[in-house]
């Protein structure tokens, strides 16, 4: 579960996170929608901490974040995070990218850390290309090595910051379609996309930013049907 509460970032004038207050329970799948600078990635980046915040608490399973040193790697393999750019390893194999955090972090032995690969390698489709090295890969098979790699740390949360954005259309639905068996599975997740058949699909719940604050709380249902506020209203006018 991930808990915000008065969570406040600046960069600079600019104020990015204002007094953001949220709870994913365990198991909820959050899908964050808004516009361009509104925030969305900078909200993940401070759930793992790739971003300081200025004041305000976030937990993970009711674990306050630390701010660094050990505490900080063990809170970050609990907070498993997917980028629009995939961000894998270039110079390691495949195999390699989805073992070494599990080694390095976790202190799993290498033939268990390899056995595990494999099965989250063939979990999201692509246990045959092990050896390859990732610019061997398509971009969508990139991307589903990123989601095996993350996996691989046993996280707790899974964030995902426009993981489709970066693909050709074609390779869109094989990265949705992993990310809607995670959420059938169980995974807690916060999902920033602009993939609204997703969104309907597999949210429980979506959440509307604008100018660093959550604007709306809703179900699809009643976010895609009855948005309330104008900045979501001229939102959706845009993209569907
Ligand atoms: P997009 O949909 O374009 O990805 P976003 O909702 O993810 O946008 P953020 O990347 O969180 O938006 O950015 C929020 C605001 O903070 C933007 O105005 C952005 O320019 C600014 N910003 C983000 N990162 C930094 C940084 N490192 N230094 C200064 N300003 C930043
Ligand atoms: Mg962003």
């Amino acid at each position: 579960m991930i808990r915000m509460s008065a969570v406040d970032k600046h960069f600079g004038p600019l104020h990015v996170l204002r007094d953001i207050t949220l709870e994913v329970p365990r198991g909820q799948v959050v899908v964050v929608l808004g516009p361009s600078g509104s925030g969305k990635s900078t909200l993940c980046r401070a759930i793992n901490r790739l971003e300081p915040i200025d004041s305000g608490t976030i937990e993970i399973d009711g674990v306050p974040l630390p701010v660094e040193g050990r505490a900080l790697a063990g809170l970050r393999s609990d907070v498993g995070m997917v980028f629009q750019q995939f961000n894998l390893f270039a110079h390691k194999t495949i195999l390699d990218n989805v073992t070494l955090g599990p080694i390095k972090v976790r202190g799993l032995g290498k033939e268990a850390a390899r056995e595990e690969a494999l099965r989250l390698l063939d979990r999201v489709g692509i246990a045959d290309q092990a050896a390859k090295y990732p610019a061997q890969l398509s971009g969508g098979q990139q991307q589903r090595v990123a989601i095996a790699r993350a996996l691989a740390m046993k996280p707790k949360v899974m964030l995902f910051d426009e993981p489709t954005s970066a693909l050709d259309p074609e390779m869109v639905n094989e990265v949705l379609d992993v990310m809607t068996a995670l959420a059938d599975e169980g995974m807690t997740m916060l999902v920033v996309t602009h993939e609204m058949g997703f969104a309907r699909r597999a949210a429980h719940r979506v959440l509307f930013m604008a100018d660093g604050e959550v604007v709306e709380d809703a179900s699809p249902d009643t976010f895609f049907s009855a948005p309330e506020s104008d900045r979501a209203k001229d939102f959706l006018g845009k993209i569907l």
